[in-house]
This record gives C-alpha cells, sequence and structure tokens, in this order.
C-alpha cells in the first residue's frame, strides 16, 4: 500500500469501496505517525543488574524470612527499570536478568559491554555480624582500603571464585587490582556523580542512614567499560531494615529514589527529550513525588572505644589522627554505622581527609591511633600541626622535648 500518493479522489458516479478503505487506512496510518511519532532511537543505554540469582541467593539476612538478597534485588532492578523505561522512553534499559537465574560475574559484564551501556547500576543488599549495622551505602570503582570496603568487595565478589574462568581476578594482587582501578579511573568523575546522588535521594527523600560513597573493587564495576556504581540499598541483617526493604512500600521508595538520581544524571550528560514533565500525583508509586522519610533510622549506639577520640589540644603542637583519606565523600562511620565524633574533613585536590581527634601529648595520639586500627581503619597514622600548619612529625617530636 502506497500512502505517500495524492489520496485517490473522491468517487463522482460510483462508489469506490475499495479505494475508501485505502484512503481510510493511509489517514489512520498517518494520524498514528504524527500522533507517536517514529520509533524513539535510544540517547543512551543502561544496564540494571540486579545482584546474585538463581543458585546463588546473596546474603540470607535475619533468617526470619524465605527471601534472600537476590529476591530483594529482582524487585527494585524491576521497578527501576519500569519507572525509566515509562517516563524516559529514548533510555535503553537492559536487564542482566529478569527472573530468577543466576548469569555469572563474567556474563553480566559481557551484557553491559555487548550492548554498549553507557551505565551500569549493580544492585546489592549489604550483611554483617551485628544485626545492629544499618544504612546505605554506594561504591565506585577504586582503591578503597577501608575495612567496610574489603567486607562488601569479598561478600560480593565470592561467587566469580566459583566460576571455571575468574579472568585472573584477584582483588588481593595489587598489580591486577591497580590496572583495573586505572582502567577505570577515566569513569570515575561519572560514576561519584551517580552514586552521590544516588545517596542524597536515599537520605533526603527515603529517610535512609547514609553511610556514604566508597572506592572498592567489585568485580563487575571493575571490568565493565562504562561509568558505573554498585548500591548496597540496607542491610538484611538489620531486622528494621530488613522489613522495610521487603515491603512493597519500602521497594517503591528506594525505586524511586534510584529513578530520580539516575534521571538527574542522564539529563546532564544526555539529550534526552522524551523525559517525561508531568505533574506529580500524589501517590507513593509516582517516582517523581518527594516522600516524606517513612521512619527515622536511629544511629547504631557509640561504642565505649569513642571516648579515647575526646579531648582538646592547647598546646603549640598538636597530634591528630588521619584516620583515612579516599575520593568520595562519606561520613567517616564505624563497620556498624555509627559516626566517629570529632571529624575534621578537609580537601587537598579531588582527595578528602578525615582527621580525627587532638592532643598535645604524643603517647595519647598513638593510643587514639591503635585504636582505629583496632576497629576498622587500618590506614590510620599520626599528624602534627602548629596552629592550622601541618608539620613533619619528627620536627613536632623535637620541639614536644623543648
Ligand atoms: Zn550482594
Amino acid at each position: 500500500m502506497d500512502c505517500s500518493s495524492t489520496p485517490p479522489a473522491p468517487p463522482v458516479h460510483r462508489a469506490s469501496g475499495h479505494k475508501a478503505l485505502v484512503g481510510l487506512v493511509c489517514a489512520l496510518v498517518l494520524v498514528a505517525g504524527s500522533a507517536f511519532g517514529p520509533p524513539v532511537e535510544p540517547a543512551m543505554t543502561v544496564v540494571i543488574d540486579a545482584g546474585h540469582g538463581g543458585k546463588d541467593p546473596g546474603n540470607l539476612g535475619t533468617g526470619r524470612y524465605k527471601t534472600t538478597e537476590k529476591d530483594i534485588t529482582l524487585s527494585v532492578a524491576k521497578k527501576t527499570a519500569a519507572y525509566i523505561e515509562e517516563r524516559i522512553p529514548d533510555v535503553r534499559v537492559v536487564m542482566t536478568r529478569t527472573g530468577d537465574t543466576y548469569p555469572t560475574l563474567p556474563d553480566r559484564v559481557r551484557i553491559a559491554n555487548d550492548a554498549k551501556a553507557d551505565l551500569l547500576l549493580s544492585i546489592h543488599c549489604d550483611s554483617f555480624t551485628k544485626s545492629s549495622a544499618v544504612g546505605s551505602s554506594s561504591f565506585v570503582m577504586g582503591l578503597g582500603k577501608s575495612e567496610t570496603s574489603l567486607r562488601v568487595a569479598s561478600q560480593e565478589n565470592a561467587a566469580i571464585f566459583e566460576e571455571a574462568d575468574p579472568q585472573g581476578f584477584d582483588p588481593d594482587d595489587p598489580d591486577t587490582f591497580i590496572a583495573l582501578a586505572l582502567k577505570q579511573e577515566i569513569y570515575l568523575g561519572r560514576s561519584l556523580q551517580l552514586a552521590e546522588a544516588i545517596q542524597t535521594q536515599f537520605r533526603e527523600r527515603v529517610g535512609r542512614r547514609d553511610r556514604g560513597v566508597r572506592q572498592a573493587g567489585y568485580y563487575v564495576t571493575a571490568y565493565s567499560n562504562m561509568p558505573s556504581v554498585l548500591v548496597e540499598l540496607g542491610f538484611l541483617t538489620n531486622p528494621a531494615e530488613e522489613d522495610f526493604l521487603r515491603s512493597a512500600q519500602g521497594q517503591d521508595y528506594m525505586s524511586s529514589a534510584l529513578f530520580r538520581a539516575f534521571r538527574d544524571y542522564a539529563k546532564q550528560w544526555f539529550s534526552l527529550e522524551s523525559a517525561v514533565q508531568s505533574a506529580p500525583e500524589e501517590t507513593e508509586k509516582n517516582p517523581e513525588v518527594e516522600l516524606t522519610p517513612s521512619e527515622n533510622i536511629p544511629a547504631p549506639a557509640a561504642p565505649a572505644w569513642f571516648e579515647v577520640l575526646t579531648g582538646d589540644c592547647n598546646a603549640e603542637v598538636c597530634f591528630s589522627i588521619q584516620a583515612a583519606s579516599q575520593r568520595s565523600r562519606a561520613p567517616l562511620v564505624t563497620a556498624e554505622g555509627a559516626d566517629i565524633p570529632n571529624v575534621v574533613v578537609q580537601q587537598v585536590g579531588s582527595v578528602h581527609k578525615y582527621r580525627v581527634g587532638s592532643t598535645g601529648s604524643y603517647a595519647a595520639a598513638c593510643q587514639m591511633r591503635d585504636t582505629l586500627r583496632r576497629n576498622g581503619f587500618p590506614d590510620a597514622f599520626v599528624v602534627a600541626f602548629e596552629g592550622d600548619q601541618r608539620i613533619p612529625l619528627q620536627e613536632a617530636l623535637k620541639k614536644g622535648r623543648n
């Protein structure tokens, strides 16, 4: 049927049923074409990876329910994908799984790389040996040496060591790790930007406890050739957080938060003509709506060792502890999520340095350092200051003797 030619002239002497039908169909096709436009060329591709699946249940949470991490990651991944597809049709969404299946970690990377994706979002849930640990984190690829980075990386990478071909991946091998981190370095800025946006959404719109953005060596984010973020929605070993993340409302909230963070990121880097500008509706199902935090998550109780970090320094030379330094912004918290007190954050170039405590006594500083090292900050070391000026430790010790 040729619709581009002039429509047939109206019959003059006798009705032509066939011609009238062709004209009607052409008109309908033209109307339909103008209403819906040509098939939308995707402006970008996002891969959404629901962690674990099939024979790999992920973490088992508190053990009160049959559902495990793999069920929650799939549910949140599907809801997030549906929000994006509904509201930003010129974004192509690719899922690494849509059912209870087990793509290996290399399979997931292959799916993302073959799709020439512009972004990879991997969704997981955290676990810890103590049920008090609480909060949401986002991870980007990098040299994360904190206890949290190493713990989470080993949990999420566990599946790779059951594979026949782990591609030589050994997160404990510094050469492998540094090479992978350097490869991801070109994507780090964008990965950090999305991760920050996700954490802001989790904190401000869903009222989750914000454990910040960290760098860690995940297999999936390490080998994918695109900006990538791995989110830990919360701790399934914490009864309240597990109940929240299992609930339909909790999953709607978290998916909405992921959708909004993604939309803001995508709008900045891609021309998304189809981004829907619909008026918000007063429904929890609408991801555009700003939600009132459903609950306030209390911080875990301060452990007794925090006492070592208190005190002030009025001396000429003061000692302090550099507990951590990292590219990303993250509150300095214990493994359980309690805020370390008396933290001073100093940004030097693109690195944030986290300093804790202040004392005129070098011995007290060493005690602070050792306490921090024992409690999740293995790289803690003593630094010295004269006024606001950092001075070499040797010089500080010499001055202290005079
Ligand atoms: Zn996981």
